[in-house]
């Protein structure tokens, strides 16, 4: 199991994570990320998770794991 971190004060709204991710990420109406599943990521998204944290431009997302 792997964990999503999200760093609100860094995102900056650009939506990739979205685009790569759409089953993890979603930008809210106000423009901020948000998780579409509880934090703790299950095996069978974890590599849409991973891809979606690697394309963020401001290093707002983690793994840990
Ligand atoms: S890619 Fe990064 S900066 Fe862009 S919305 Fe996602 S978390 Fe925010």
């Amino acid at each position: 199991m792997v964990r999503i971190e999200i760093d609100r004060h860094r995102c900056e709204g650009h939506g990739l994570c979205e685009q790569a991710a759409p089953e993890i990420f979603r930008l809210d109406d106000e423009g901020e990320v948000e998780l579409l599943v509880p934090e703790d990521i299950v095996p069978e998204l974890r590599v849409q998770a991973e891809a979606g944290v690697r394309v963020c431009p401001v290093a707002a997302l983690r793994v840990r794991r």
